[in-house]
């Protein structure tokens, strides 16, 4: 048993220096040791760094105040979705990597990229908890009070690729209303740079697929029934303008 994990993760490691790592690469990828020490040491933890910490998992602070997002999304719904759901990912996380040792040296990165390489009795527990904790972190992170703007080489791409900001928006929230029960919609990016919108089922991340998740609007029910009950589209349209442009531009650039 040992002997096939040792054998996956070597072949794993392989696998995410020539995709995923190349993606969060160099900028993105700082040792999980550091990361972890600075976890440990109290200190703020950055986007880069969650993505790069590993076994056991802890849950971050939130970059603003629970009630920083309202009107758009209120106080109540923040609070259980980050110190519930969020938190329940991360504990079911370690709690299926619990016997893992040789997983438990993997970044959250690593392993949600890497899924599919994964020993397959743990394979969906990640792909559920590993994937619900990476997503969220995006959620979280790429949203500001207020909102902020792109930079001009974010702006280029999305003309490129969409032809305009509106065009985008259109497409990101079309996607999040086809979203059939639970998942996600987001901009993300290829290893060429090349942006494109994706609907993820669950907690399933582009990420697994090859693609840097650049934002994405969180369309579980727990995520905004409390408010919005079943106008999931209002939700959607009112997320945009919660959009961190400024940090989703900062990853782009550091992903190309
Ligand atoms: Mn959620």
């Amino acid at each position: 048993m040992n002997q096939s994990i040792i054998s996956r993760k070597k072949a794993l490691k392989f696998l995410t220096f020539g995709s995923a790592s190349a993606l969060f690469a160099p900028a993105l990828v700082t040792t999980a040791c550091a990361a972890n020490e600075r976890r440990q040491a109290g200190s703020f933890l950055s986007f880069d760094d969650i993505f790069n910490t590993v076994y056991p998992f802890s849950l971050q602070s939130l970059p603003y105040a629970d009630d920083a997002l309202e009107p758009y999304i209120d106080e109540k719904t923040m609070n259980i979705h980050h110190g519930r759901h969020h938190n329940g990912y991360i504990n079911n996380l370690n709690n299926a990597l619990e016997g893992y040792t040789e997983l438990q040296s993997m970044t959250l990165s690593e392993l949600v990229a890497g899924l599919r390489d994964l020993p397959e009795d743990v394979r969906t527990a990640v792909r559920n908890h590993g994937g619900g904790h990476l997503n969220h972190v995006v959620f979280w992170n790429t949203m500001i009070p207020g909102g902020s703007d792109p930079t001009d080489s974010l702006k280029e791409a999305v003309d490129r690729d969409f032809g305009s900001m509106d065009n985008l928006k259109e497409e990101l929230l079309s996607e999040a209303g086809r979203v059939f029960g639970s998942g996600w919609s987001w901009l993300a990016a290829d290893e060429s740079g090349r942006l494109q919108v994706v609907r993820t089922p669950n907690q399933d991340s582009p990420l697994t697929d090859g693609l840097t998740p650049l934002t994405g609007v969180d369309v579980w029910e727990h995520a905004y029934y409390l408010k919005y009950q079943n106008l999931r589209g209002e939700y959607v349209e009112n997320w945009w303008n919660l959009i961190h442009w400024e940090k989703v531009s900062e990853i782009y650039e550091q992903s190309a």
